[in-house]
């Protein structure tokens, strides 16, 4: 049986599970605190840090994981990305007090000290623009340490950007663009690629249901041709007699963003009986 590390805690923990979940991959956790479970009896989830991830999978512990695309890069292990989870979505960005004077990655002068946990892909950032930078490492709050004096500038994750802003710190530069990704060892064997295939295929199409709805409609046989023009569906929408009626059911899969304005356009047109549902999966 094939073992995926994932995350034990942390703020992709969640996500990960109810993603599992979602996809028929129940977590059924054998005892309490217990760091292995069954993945819907299909694959054996093994429970780590998400920063221990990529070494786990790049050496053998596990056959797949599912971590963050920056610690991924941060651990410079050689691994096969299968897919992007779309969550989780975040950067690694430098960034400097708003008073440093500093506002582009230009303006960082030779002998800076930059405070990251990230020390591996900062050094390789700096050393790759020509900058010659003193990386002082630390293990988490990165973005007192200009405060504290112990650093200049900083590397360090941020989504929104507040914590960043809410530190007097400005950002002058992104070093990646990350979200969550399942990732494999490189080279594994044929049997371990085709199951690893059937897992990406099933999370992706809980992924690809997450942003569509189901829509279903009575329409008036008379307003069909402006329904297609509302509807244009995953490969048009498919039209149903009803009975000795003037109206026809229309089914269509919408994306859920328009879903506001698809049925007010449904009713301009005469529609009736419009009902919208969720898609658990979704598969071409
Ligand atoms: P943890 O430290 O266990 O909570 O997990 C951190 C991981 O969550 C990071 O390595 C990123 O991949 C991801 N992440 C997503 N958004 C953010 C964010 N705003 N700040 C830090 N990490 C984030």
């Amino acid at each position: 049986m094939l073992k995926i590390a994932l995350p034990n805690k942390g703020r992709l923990s969640d996500e990960v599970r109810e993603l599992f979940n979602d996809a028929g991959l129940e977590v059924r956790v054998r005892g309490e605190r217990a760091l292995t479970a069954s993945l819907g009896g299909e694959f054996e989830a093994i429970f780590v840090r998400a920063q221990d991830i990529p070494e786990f999978v790049a050496d053998g512990a596990a056959d797949a994981g599912v971590t963050g695309w920056d610690l991924v890069c941060e651990s410079g292990r050689e691994l096969d990305m299968l897919m992007d989870l779309e969550f989780g979505r975040c950067r690694l960005v430098v960034a400097a007090r708003e008073e440093s004077g500093i506002q582009k990655l230009e303006d960082i002068q030779d002998g800076v000290r930059v405070a990251s946990s990230f020390t591996r892909l900062t050094q390789e950032f700096f050393t790759k623009r020509g900058q010659s930078v003193k990386v002082v490492p630390v293990s988490g709050a990165t973005e007192i340490a200009p405060h504290l004096g112990i650093a200049d500038i900083i590397v360090d994750l941020t989504s929104t950007g507040s914590t960043l802003k809410m530190n007097g710190l400005r950002e002058v530069g992104t070093i990646v663009q990350s979200s969550a990704r399942l990732i494999a060892r490189k080279g594994h064997v044929p049997d371990a690629a085709a199951q690893l295939d059937e897992l990406r295929q099933a999370l992706g199409s809980v992924l690809a249901a997450r942003g569509k709805r189901y829509l279903m409609a009575n329409v008036p046989r008379r307003v069909l041709p402006n329904v297609h023009e509302v509807l244009p569906g995953l490969n048009g929408p498919t039209v149903v007699e009803v009975q000795g009626g003037d109206f026809v059911a229309v089914h269509a899969v919408v994306p859920a963003r328009n879903i506001y304005r698809t049925i007010n356009s449904l009713k301009n047109l005469g529609c009736q009986g419009i009902l919208v549902t969720r898609i658990e999966r979704l598969m071409p």
